[in-house]
């Protein structure tokens, strides 16, 4: 069967615009599918971290600096993480950060793939089936329409159909992630340029203010869930957001604050180990892949950089001619290489501190070297 597309990208977040972006150039049909219209929002935090830029500005400066200068962002340089009013961890970077809702950043990164590169963008096209075949990959979608293409990139975060259809069975996570997230109006004593983390009895995460422009900010918490743990009932994430703001540490600081929009919850896939994220003529990015940085949660780097790589492993699958689950392992070990240490030691990290939720309190009463501070936010090989 002829194929209508070289490479199908399913999902066009962060990832899969990353991944079109990186394979302009190359001579493949691209598209570029998703199931929503753009631009369309996506339960974050809405920081989007220093290295994300790097991914970008790896594929053509000229698209770092329009993602630099995009206008509907606040620049972020620090963190303060509050033990409690008067205990406060500060850490500084000197990357290039911002806040940005992702309603308006993923619309950026999807309208620069359209401006930039030959990619066919498909919207509002929901994936159903995915089937591999001998030359290719089927893609039957909702409406009842179908393409073929010679490898699919499923970028379709969370809830990834082309994972669960295409990944042999694996053994399910045992730690499951749902944060929730509001965007609020007029709370005191923002702080420009700063993320704010609270280390607070609520919750097990951390409780996340994040400053936003026009006086806007992202509000937000996360809560682990233990599968084999029967012992919690089940928690209301908005009953609790309410408790958290009305709380003595915050009421002062949202009394005039307003809710705009929907508060919502979402999972966070975060890594908890090294896992196949490829196989016969798919490869897996993103949320997709479980690439989220299971101590401080950020997604969107992992996101694009694995999109970039993707893009790297179709090229050298088309060199060759070769498709297999073989062929595609390149890819697990070159993202392995680059994120795994990183990630194994995060991984460890949240789990010691989710297990003795004082060690971290305790620590922050001493004089904290910034040296461990430095190791705890560093990026290893990003
Ligand atoms: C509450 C919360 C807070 C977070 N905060 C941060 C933060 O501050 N900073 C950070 O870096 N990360 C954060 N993350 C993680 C971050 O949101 C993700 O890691 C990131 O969005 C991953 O990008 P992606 O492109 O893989 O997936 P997504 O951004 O989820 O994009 C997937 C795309 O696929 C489309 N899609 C899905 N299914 C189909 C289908 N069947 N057919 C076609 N299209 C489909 C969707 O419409 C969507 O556009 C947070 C996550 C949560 C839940």
């Amino acid at each position: 069967m002829a194929v209508d597309f070289d490479v199908a990208i399913i999902g066009a977040g962060p990832a899969g615009s990353a991944c079109a972006l990186a394979l302009q150039g190359k001579g493949f049909k691209v598209a570029l599918i998703d199931k929503e219209a753009f631009p369309r929002d996506k339960i974050c935090g809405d920081a989007i971290p220093g290295s994300a830029f790097k991914a970008i500005n790896s594929l053509r400066t000229t698209w770092g600096d329009q993602m630099k200068a995009f206008a509907h962002s606040m620049d972020i340089t620090s963190i303060a993480i509050f033990f409690s009013k008067r205990n406060v961890i500060r850490y500084t970077w000197k990357l290039f950060s911002y806040n940005s809702k992702r309603m308006d950043f993923d619309h950026f990164l999807f309208q620069l793939v359209k401006q930039e590169t030959d990619t066919h963008v498909l919207q509002q096209k929901q994936l159903q089936q995915v089937t591999v075949i001998k030359d290719g990959c089927h893609c039957l979608f909702a409406d009842g329409s179908s393409i073929h293409a010679a490898v699919v990139v499923g970028c379709d975060g969370a809830h990834s159909v082309v994972k669960r259809q295409l990944v042999k069975m694996e053994e399910p996570d045992t730690l499951a992630v749902t944060a929730i997230r509001a965007y609020y109006k007029g709370i005191k004593g923002l702080q420009p340029g700063c993320n704010e983390a609270h280390v607070i009895k609520e919750v097990e995460g951390y409780f996340w203010i994040f400053p936003l422009r026009d006086g806007w900010a992202n509000v937000g918490f996360g809560l682990f869930k233990n599968k084999n743990r029967k012992d919690r009932a089940p928690l209301n994430l908005r009953a609790l957001l309410e408790e958290i703001t009305h709380s003595p540490a915050f009421a002062d600081r949202f009394k005039d604050a307003t809710v705009e929009g929907k508060v919502n919850g979402f999972s966070l896939p975060i890594w908890t180990r090294q896992r196949s994220v490829s196989g016969d003529r798919f490869l897996l990015c993103g949320d997709a892949a479980s690439l989220i940085d299971p101590l401080q949660g950020h997604g969107i780097d992992l996101g694009m950089w694995s999109g970039v790589m993707a893009a790297e492993q179709i090229g050298r699958c088309f060199k060759t001619n070769e498709f297999s689950a073989n062929k595609m392992k390149e890819y697990d070990r070159a993202l392995h290489q680059k994120f795994g240490p990183e990630l194994s030691r995060n991984y460890f990290l949240m789990r010691l501190f989710l297990r003795f939720p004082f060690l971290l309190r305790a620590l922050s009463l001493f004089n904290f070297p910034k040296g461990i501070i430095h190791w705890l936010f560093v990026k290893l090989k990003l």
